[in-house]
């Protein structure tokens, strides 16, 4: 399959779940179910009940309580033994710790279900986790792709909806990695790939601003993302140089103890990706432009006027990108290649919208 063909084959499942709140995905790892509605959770919950089998319920604390079962964290000690389903309900931890489970080949875990929330990453619906060593944060490591994910609309209108934007982070950074990911392969990506991927992210910020359907469209903007990463069997193409640069922000801010509102992925992804839209302005199309993605992180509170002077100070002092680069040597970056001029333009055309805020010009 060309690069085209497999972008083709995302735009059409999405579009296919977008039109009936289902769709199965099917290629050599297996096959994946999309189911979204409302009340999904609870079914699904009532039917295990039901069947005496042996399965480990892993949940978020914002939700533990609504669920009327009894929730087993045990096997995050390794005590559970012949657990043949696996339902993980969360944002990315509960997923994590399932993968990591599963990824122990002794353990036969034969139903894997994924239920994100809220929305504000991937990691529901990709094969990817990160071996825990204590608190230190490790690469990822390739799992088991999800057996179904369910997007359980009403749950997600309940919790509170700074979480579930932070998934905006993912969705526009999936933009940056696309072109990092061609770039640093001398290639430009297909024009019609850029152009759904656009117009999608354009059809989720008007949903926002009318509060109108937009849940449904950030699952589907975030599964489209998964899928992409899947259909190329490469997680690179989604975590490119936004990612890198949001690593790199939350291993300094941690290692030097600086105090920082908001370490979650999907913020940090955000202020990666404007990052890489002030490094790389001949990549500004339609929605992606450095000043708009200014203008929406502001408005859907993603970045703020703090966060663009510590990017600054980042820049200068080199953080980022050697520091960032450094996070994943082995992931290819155009960020690699950059030099200096370039930087010192960069730095130019973030303090230029800073001074733009200073006079209310930016909103
Ligand atoms: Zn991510």
């Amino acid at each position: 399959m060309n690069d085209e063909k497999r972008f083709t084959h995302v735009f059409s499942f999405v579009r296919s779940l977008e039109n009936n709140n289902k769709a199965v995905w099917t290629d050599r790892y297996g096959n994946t179910s999309v189911i979204i509605g409302k009340e999904l959770l609870s079914e699904l919950l009532q039917e295990w009940k039901r069947r005496p089998q042996k399965y480990v319920v892993l949940s978020t604390p914002i939700i533990k309580n609504k669920i009327n079962i009894p929730l087993n964290y045990m096997f995050e000690r390794g005590s559970v033994k012949d657990v043949s389903k696996i339902l993980s309900i969360g944002g990315a931890r509960e997923h994590n710790i399932a993968k990591e489970f599963i990824n122990n080949k002794q353990n036969k875990v034969i139903e894997f279900i994924t239920v994100p929330i809220p929305l504000s990453n991937d990691s529901f619906g990709t094969n990817r986790f990160s071996p825990r060593y204590g608190s230190v944060m490790t690469p990822s490591l390739e799992s088991t792709y999800p057996s179904k994910i369910i997007i359980d609309l009403d749950i997600l209108i309940n919790i509170p909806v700074y979480l579930n934007i932070r998934g905006i982070g993912e969705i526009v950074g999936l933009y940056y990695s696309i072109r990092d990911y061609y770039s640093v392969r001398k290639l430009s990506p297909p024009k019609k790939a850029i152009n759904n991927i656009e117009y999608d992210i354009c059809r989720l910020i008007e949903a926002l601003r009318i509060r109108k359907n937009w849940l449904k469209l950030l699952a589907i903007n975030l599964i489209k993302k998964c899928f992409i990463m899947r259909v190329f069997e490469d997680h690179q193409i989604g975590a490119g140089g936004d990612h890198l640069i949001a690593y790199g922000i939350e291993h300094y801010l941690k290692s030097t103890n600086k105090p920082f509102e908001d370490f979650s992925h999907g913020r940090l992804v955000y202020l990666g990706l404007v990052v890489m839209a002030s490094i790389f302005p001949e990549w500004e199309y339609g929605f992606f432009s450095l000043k708009n993605l200014i203008n929406v992180g502001k408005n859907l509170n993603l970045i703020d006027h703090k966060d663009m002077e510590l990017l600054v100070y980042m820049i200068r002092k080199g953080i980022i990108p050697i520091f960032a680069i450094k996070t994943r040597l082995q992931r290819p970056t155009s960020l690699s290649a950059i030099s200096q001029a370039r930087i010192r333009k960069s730095i130019g055309r973030l303090e230029e919208c800073i001074k733009k805020h200073e006079r209310g010009g930016i909103r």
